[in-house]
């Protein structure tokens, strides 16, 4: 191995943010890129319908984590998938488009990260349909549409929202977040556009940058406290790479784990596992998640979703991207201040014209619709931490979830609420009776054992803690992570967004280092494997 560096960037991870980095690194004709990605290419159907978002789960598109026992939930081990392919969990997620609250980022208070500071990268990495504006930008790389079909009972949720007290909101990534409307989402004429359709599939030919898929990094490789490449496994071997920077985007769980592997993490928690110390940092510590509840009805009638999957939507699909399989499920929701004395609001609702729950694995006959509330200011912080130093192993999931008993008030109250919104006018031709948690059964018991996971993990590398506000790891050169683990708190609304906003401001923070780019042959072109 050369001590020259092949490369100026090594991108660990192409998900959210690593699909935005490998192209806005990429376009500096001068810096050699190289991407690794422990998954595949998003291949088939599913990736591209988004009514079939919760099909590739457990398919080889999702690493299907576990969390550990929940003590406050009887124990229950809460499935989370994360996707394992080009574009990350992009490439399997429900394509809602949420920036979150702007007091969000005011309140991390951290140099460069206020709202007005991180609203030009908002505004940079999209093509809103609104076109450009105050809050919207009419030339990024994401496409951000309205959803070319709705589904009546969508409609109907937002009708009785209002009815209930809730105001209009049209954007809830414009002026204000509070309110009710229907969802945007990232979609292209009608099909997801995830991060490596928007950000890597365009600039794949660019002779600067390679992209490894099938390569799992094993850890990043030390110089002292200098990163100097990585080590990873790609088609059954070892292998090397050296870059003059390292940057961390494998996701809120896995990017701590390769820090531990790597040396730097909790000191106590890396001898333990034989790990020679590097740095001594909360790497994993202060994890966040937002919790959903399935709070459903009986639809009296047959236009929910719960039947879309047929022959004709299929053939309308293909034919014209249109129909009920372009729903992605989650087509409204709502924002409000459920506790009288929140700041902002602490609950977001999911509506789904039909039956969603269990991750959709359970799919019962008849028809429904589900109101999902969800806890977005949570209060209970978990960890991600090793299992064992085996870089093929899953790190340890503890959210511990529901700790603090505010979370359980917030839930608890978004059910009554959702009950107060299902009860108005504007349901009255659809709605059944409630089919859970149904009105005899207690609701905190109901919260310890049907809340699941909304996919937001955050804050588990976080700025401030394990990176400084320039994304670098303390106390290391030349090593940085950029992805969702570096929110210090997870902001109220879906992370897909917030993601790549971050990964757009890493990129401009490290071409804007002024640091001389060195770099020697590289691997050049893109291949595959694993
Ligand atoms: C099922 C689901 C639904 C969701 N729905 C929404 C939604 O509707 N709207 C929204 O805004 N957000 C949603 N989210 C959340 C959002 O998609 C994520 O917050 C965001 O994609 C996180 O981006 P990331 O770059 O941090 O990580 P990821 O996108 O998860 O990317 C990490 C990448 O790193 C790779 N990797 C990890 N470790 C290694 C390694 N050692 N070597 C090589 N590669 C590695 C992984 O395979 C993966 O491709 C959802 C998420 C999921 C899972």
């Amino acid at each position: 191995m050369t001590r020259e560096p092949e490369f100026d960037f090594i991108i660990v991870g192409a998900g959210s943010a690593g699909c935005v980095l490998a192209n806005r690194l990429s376009a500096k004709p001068d810096a050699k890129v190289l991407l690794l990605e422990a998954g595949g290419r998003e291949r088939g159907l599913y990736h591209r319908t988004p009514a079939a978002f919760y099909k590739l789960f457990k398919t080889k598109a999702d690493w299907a984590f576990y969390t550990e026992p929940q003590a406050e939930m009887g124990g229950r081990e809460l499935f989370w998938p994360r996707g394992k392919v080009l574009g990350g969990s992009s490439a399997i997620n429900a394509m809602i488009y949420i920036r979150g609250n702007k007091r969000d980022y005011d309140d991390w208070n951290l140099p460069g990260w206020s709202y007005t500071e991180v609203l030009p990268y908002f505004k940079k990495l999209e093509t809103h349909f609104l076109g450009p504006s105050e809050y919207h930008g009419g030339d990024g790389p994401l496409n951000v549409e309205q959803r070319r079909y709705t589904n009546p009972l969508s409609q109907a949720f937002v009708e009785a929202s209002v009815q209930a007290g809730l105001k209009r909101n049209d954007d809830f990534n414009g002026a204000e977040q509070e309110g009710v409307g229907l969802l945007h989402v990232t979609n292209k004429d009608g099909v997801r556009h995830s991060a490596a359709a928007a950000y890597l599939k365009p600039v794949l030919s660019r002779p600067n940058l390679s992209v490894l898929t099938g390569a799992r990094v094993y850890r990043v490789l030390m110089e002292k406290t200098r990163a100097v490449g990585v080590e990873y496994r790609h088609q059954g071997q070892m292998k090397r790479a050296r870059a003059a920077k390292v940057i961390v985007s494998g996701g809120a769980v896995l990017s701590p784990q390769i820090l531990m592997l790597s040396g730097i993490g909790p000191a106590g928690s890396l001898r333990q596992h034989d790990i020679p110390v590097i740095q001594d940092l909360p790497v994993g510590e202060g994890l966040w998640d937002h919790l959903a509840l399935p709070v459903i009805w009986h639809c009296k009638t047959s236009v929910s979703l719960d039947r879309a999957e047929n022959l004709g939507n299929l053939v309308h699909f293909l034919l014209g991207q249109n129909g009920p399989l372009v729903s992605n499920v989650a087509e409204a929701g709502a924002f409000i201040r459920a506790l009288p004395d929140a700041p902002a609001p602490d609950l977001q609702y999911h509506f789904g014209p039909a039956y969603f729950a269990d991750h959709g694995f359970t799919r019962p006959a008849g028809n429904y619709f589900t109101l999902g509330p969800t806890l977005v200011a949570p209060q209970s912080r978990g960890f991600i931490g090793l299992k064992s130093a085996n870089p093929e192993a899953n790190p340890r999931i503890q959210p511990r979830y529901l700790t603090e008993q505010y979370d359980i008030e917030v839930l608890r109250r978004g059910v009554e609420l959702a009950r107060e919104i299902a009860s108005q006018k504007a349901f009255d031709a659809y709605r059944g009776e409630e089919a859970a948690p149904g009105r005899d059964r207690e609701l905190e018991p109901y919260v310890r054992q049907y809340a699941q996971t909304l996919y937001h993990p955050a804050g588990s590398c976080s700025m401030g803690r394990v990176v400084d506000a320039g994304l670098k790891v303390y106390g290391s050169e030349n090593l940085y992570v950029i992805d969702a683990s570096v929110l210090p708190k997870v902001v109220r609304g879906n992370t897909n967004a917030p993601t790549i906003m971050v990964a757009e401001r890493g990129a401009d923070l490290l071409l804007s280092g002024g640091e001389k780019l060195q770099h020697g042959p590289g691997l050049g072109g893109v291949s595959q494997g694993g």
